[in-house]
């Protein structure tokens, strides 16, 4: 029976760390993966981090089971970071631990669809996972356009989507750091969205898995909180994996908005039932250490330092790829003007190839590439390379 199952193709990305390890180069290029790299190359663990985790060794005293809902002080903690000094909209905003932001979307698409939800417009490109968890749990998906030619976000299609859409529809969006193109909603947009929002029926689900990457913790939130500021209803998926660099221990969580205070408790009692068949609890390790650094005063303020310092490697980053303007065919300008740690490059995969085979330069098939991959070294290899292929 089991040998009906056909052969499903490797993950494009991970097959692509195969070759990048297999490659003897010394000057080889990683920019497929996508976590955050230092100016050294590396993904080390935050230091606030390994304080919350050396605190957790010594005093947590039981690995007794939680319960779907997972670590409620970590979920609560991190609220006002999210949503601002009244982190609870007047009560109205609640939440549950998820096993990474991965485990929120599919929460919330799951919860969405039970509540009635039959499809969810999204602009694409987006996160290859996000067609994937639609498509497993049988949501209809309808793309719009989210880039356009200039490097900004392509309202028009947002809109256009909104105006034919219903009761009955959900709008994903991402919250900041668009993945895979960079390119966020300014807040003059972001307002106009929660206006077109506020006036229809179409539930809002924003996917927030980099806050603090962008412009800042507070400045990438405008989106998420201008929206919950217009609308009765909507749903927040929340990663920490990547603003707390703790990408393998999971560590994310759903949050709902509901009309009412008094609706939250029917909500997040399905939201427990659907992790219960699905992860029963969520992982605790990454969560617990971030409450610790999130009740501690000094260990929060090393945290932001830390990810100030990824911000602002990755915005120099940006800035030197700005700088370089032209490279051959492609317009590096943007890059200086978009946010987070991805870019589409607009590359042929035979370009791509090329790149690889040529210059041991590895990025996505897609054009995408994760700019914390560079760095000042190898910076001017790559847009040599860059204008080479695409010359
Ligand atoms: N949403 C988006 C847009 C992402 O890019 C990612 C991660 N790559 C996630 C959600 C999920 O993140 P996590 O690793 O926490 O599951």
């Amino acid at each position: 029976m089991l040998d009906r199952l056909d052969q499903q193709p490797p993950d494009a990305l991970l097959a692509l760390i195969k070759l990048y390890n297999a490659d003897p180069r010394g000057d080889k290029i990683d920019l497929g993966v996508g976590v955050y790299r230092t100016g050294q190359g590396e993904t080390p663990v935050f230091g606030a981090i390994k304080a919350a985790e050396r605190k957790l060794v010594e005093e947590q005293d039981t690995k007794a089971y939680l319960g779907p809902e997972g670590d409620m002080g970590f979920v609560h903690a991190l609220m006002p970071h999210i949503f601002g000094p009244d982190a609870t909209n007047n009560g109205r905003i609640e939440g549950m631990q998820t096993p990474g932001g991965t485990g929120a979307v599919r929460l919330a698409a799951a919860l969405a669809k039970r509540a009635g939800v039959g499809r969810i417009l999204m602009g694409t490109p987006s996160w290859p996972n996000h067609a994937q968890i639609l498509a497993d749990l049988g949501v209809e998906m309808a793309p719009f356009r989210h880039a356009a030619e200039d490097g900004t976000a392509d309202l028009a299609g947002l809109k256009a989507a909104l105006a034919n859409a219903g009761e009955g529809d959900a709008l994903l969006l991402h919250g900041c750091c668009h993945n895979p193109t960079g390119i966020d909603y300014s807040n003059e947009q972001w307002d106009e969205i929660a206006a077109l929002l506020a006036d229809s029926p179409v539930l809002p689900i924003v996917d927030l898995a980099y806050q603090g990457l962008g412009q800042g913790m507070e400045e990438d939130a405008y989106g998420a909180r201008a929206v919950l500021a217009a609308v009765p209803e909507a749903l927040i998926a929340y990663s920490c994996d990547k603003n707390f660099g703790l990408y393998r221990d999971r560590v994310g969580a759903l949050y709902v908005q509901a009309r009412e205070q008094s609706g939250l408790d029917a909500i997040l009692s399905n939201g427990a039932t659907l992790a219960r068949a699905a992860w029963s609890m969520p992982p605790d390790h990454g969560a617990a250490a971030v409450r610790l650094v999130l009740r501690d005063s000094a260990m929060t303020e090393q945290w932001l330092d830390e990810l100030d310092q990824m911000r602002t490697r990755i915005r120099q980053v940006r800035s030197k790829l700005a700088e370089a303007g032209v490279a051959g065919s492609v317009d590096l300008r943007p890059l200086g003007i978009q946010n987070g740690m991805f870019a589409m490059l607009p590359v042929s995969k035979e370009q791509v190839q090329k790149l690889r085979e040529d210059h041991g330069i590895y990025m996505a098939g897609s054009g995408r590439i994760n700019v914390a991959g560079l760095t000042l070294d190898n910076l001017p290899k790559f847009i040599a390379a860059l204008a080479d292929v695409t010359a």
